[in-house]
């Protein structure tokens, strides 16, 4: 959800594929990693957390309401009272609003929090999450009060630069979890050896679009999502 446009020049979407903002790289550098040591990069709504379901809550509030017709936020949400579509133009400011007040309270995914601690003696774990970047502080505590406290980098745009810049920092297997296609593709194109996942959490969002073609795995399921990345680490030799 939230995908950032593709562009349509090749040459563009090539830069777009790769970038990384300047607001990320620092955070990126901060990171206490482990050289070495394979490393999964999970984003986090719709993967850790229940996005949708946190923002039918909030919406609600707003007499808004949203009708999953396709995988997209903008034409979805609604007016109760007229049924009209809130304008694509007011649709950044709803989503900021939306972050503001309810990323603290968000619910986590089933089975999230115990597959990444099986994890987590074999691999590092960060959370690479589009929230914004005055959130990223409430992300990490919410997380970290459903048990999964990991870094947090509050990314904007695509994900493929800062998955790069990670696997060049560890020198080890990464895997990617992500809900968004053009977030696997662009990671596909930045760091073509990262074990890609396509997850999304809500079944219902599941069902409006077919496994990312730059996936290696779809699931909605944790425990499944756990042991395909187990069998990655043991076919890379951790
Ligand atoms: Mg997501």
């Amino acid at each position: 959800m939230n995908a950032p446009k593709a562009n349509t020049a090749p040459h563009m979407q090539r830069l777009d594929l790769l970038a990384l903002h300047e607001d990320v790289a620092p955070q990126i550098e901060a990171l206490q990693l482990t050289r070495g040591k394979p490393l999964i990069v999970s984003d986090c709504d719709e993967v850790l957390m229940q996005f949708i379901a946190g923002l039918e809550l909030y919406l609600e509030t707003q007499g808004l309401w949203l009708d999953l017709k396709s995988f997209a936020l903008t034409g979805n949400v609604k007016r109760r009272d007229t049924g009209e579509p809130v304008p694509a133009a007011e649709m950044p400011e709803l989503l900021k609003s939306f972050f503001a007040s309810s990323t603290h309270s968000l619910i986590p995914v089933q089975g999230a929090a115990a597959a990444l601690k099986a994890l987590r003696a074999r691999a590092q774990i960060v959370v690479l999450t589009n929230v914004p970047f005055s959130e990223r502080e409430t992300r990490a505590q919410n997380l970290a009060a459903h048990g999964m406290a990991y870094p947090v980098i509050a990314n904007k745009g695509l994900k493929g630069g800062a998955v790069k810049r990670l696997a060049e920092l560890v020198e080890a297997p990464v895997i990617f979890l992500d809900d968004i296609p053009h977030n696997i593709a662009s990671v596909a194109a930045a760091h073509a050896p990262t074990h890609r996942i396509h997850f999304i959490a809500d079944p219902r969002l599941a069902r409006l679009l077919p496994p990312s073609e730059h996936s290696h795995f779809h699931t909605t399921d944790w425990a499944l999502a756990h042991d395909f990345i187990s069998a990655c680490l043991e076919k890379d030799g951790f």
